[in-house]
């Protein structure tokens, strides 16, 4: 009785939305399009394959093996090139321009207009789209209030391209921690961040930002890092561990995770024991910490390139640390991954120029010990699982969204052949053809 309901609702929505679901195209459809790929990568199975090619009707992945081909049939051809997942930057702020030095960063604050500030991120999302991330998570606006919701809503109405998107809104921080800084008591000046202090205005804030549409909620957990005589990064750590946990336990019930930026001793502790879902930077983190996030799976998102980026101008600017801090991240990011902690690629783009590819991380990574597969992975499933869409992006297979790139060459022998990304589908839509 109740399947038969289900089966007459169901051809009711055919028939009335005119919509052929069961007209969907067979493999060799003139509706199917096909990229031939000289290699493979899947992100499912260890080794590459060769010779593949790719199916896609509408916006999926309908098949993944061999055709027979016929005149009429569609073909993109990508010899030499090797085939993978849409790259995934977990990482990123389209609304920045880079902020190498403060000045840079006040900037962009004092004498750029929201407006003119989106419109320069709709090329950013362009560009990111253009280098092969065809999902991103972007990580708070910089004082550009919910301009990001709006990106990503023109984005997925087709009225701009870019990447999908997920997005932090104003990421939190309390009174006194985040620039603007500097100025006169007198002078008003715009936060690059949405100012919160004690539980209750962190729980207030974290409603009213999923009210405008936030996807993830950002916080800023540390600041003015200074290396110990022993050689551990030590920081002030921000919110006190009650206002972490507020903030946390209200994302999470309402069914929103957590990134915190966390750089050092105090700031990651305290965001492991509140629970955040993922520690942004983690430049320092204890071997305690590192193991708690293992057992409970809180993801590392690394961003080392841009630590690598800044140190120079930071240092001229008279913050030496930035320059210690490149071995402790390294010891960090090989203990990481000893420990067995999930690492997800993400770059901190837009930290850093978006004329500059992000994707100059995976050498970053491979410097650091991570094998060439490994550092896709990242990227791939588990930026997807990170993101909660490993059901539809992070790998090449039948069911999955057409989310496909190609690199001239071979990535597993070549990592920085992902710089050179020249073939991007996002949803079966070419945006990039060699
Ligand atoms: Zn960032």
């Amino acid at each position: 009785m109740r399947k038969d309901a289900w089966v007459s609702i169901l051809f009711c929505f055919c028939f009335v939305g005119g919509i052929a679901a069961a007209q969907k195209p067979s493999t060799g459809s003139e509706n199917t399009l096909y990229i031939r790929c000289d290699t493979l990568i899947d992100g499912k199975s260890e080794a590459p394959r060769k010779d593949v090619v790719i199916g896609i009707t509408g916006d999926k992945i309908d098949l993944v093996g061999a055709a027979a081909f016929t005149s009429n049939m569609r073909v993109i051809n990508l010899p030499g090139h090797t085939c993978l997942p849409g790259l995934i930057d977990t990482h990123t702020h389209v609304l920045l321009q880079g902020d190498i030095t403060a000045a840079d960063y006040d900037v962009q604050l004092l004498k750029q207009s929201r407006e003119y500030r989106t419109i320069l991120a709709t090329v950013n999302a362009r560009r990111a789209l253009e280098y092969g991330f065809t999902t991103i998570r972007d990580v708070e606006t910089e004082g550009a209030g919910y301009a990001d919701v709006d990106l990503k809503k023109a984005i997925n109405n087709g009225v701009i391209p870019g990447p999908r998107m997920q997005v932090a809104t104003r990421a939190l921080d309390v009174t006194g921690a985040y620039p603007l800084l500097g100025y006169a008591p007198d002078v008003p000046v715009p936060h690059g961040v949405q100012v919160v202090d004690g539980p209750e205005e962190g729980r207030k804030a974290v409603r009213e930002q999923i009210m405008y549409g936030a996807d993830w909620i950002k916080v800023y957990s540390d600041r003015s890092y200074r290396v110990r005589e022993d050689g551990v990064l030590d920081d002030i750590p921000t919110f006190t561990l009650d206002e972490l946990r507020a903030i946390v336990d209200e994302a999470h019930r309402e069914r929103h995770k957590v990134a915190s930026h966390a750089m050092a001793l105090n700031g990651v502790h305290n965001s492991v024991e509140a629970g955040v879902d993922t520690i942004e930077h983690g430049n320092y983190i204890a071997d305690a910490d590192l193991k708690t996030m293992a057992a409970r799976g809180t993801y590392y998102v690394p961003t080392i390139f841009v630590g690598e980026y800044v140190a120079q101008g930071r240092a001229a600017e008279g913050a030496p640390v930035w320059v210690q801090m490149l071995k402790i991240h390294e010891d960090t990011f090989r203990r990481a991954m000893r420990a067995g902690v999930k690492i997800a690629f993400g770059t901190d783009a837009g930290g850093f120029d978006w004329k500059v590819n992000p994707a100059k991380e995976f050498s970053s990574m491979v410097k650091f010990g991570m094998s060439p597969g490994q550092a896709i992975r990242s990227a791939t499933v588990t930026a997807s699982e990170l993101l909660g869409m490993q059901d539809k992006i992070g790998t090449i297979e039948v069911g999955k969204w057409a989310d496909i790139v190609a690199v001239p060459g071979d990535p597993l022998a070549d990592v920085g052949v992902l710089e050179k990304v020249d073939f991007v589908m996002k949803g079966g839509v070419v945006y990039r053809k060699p």
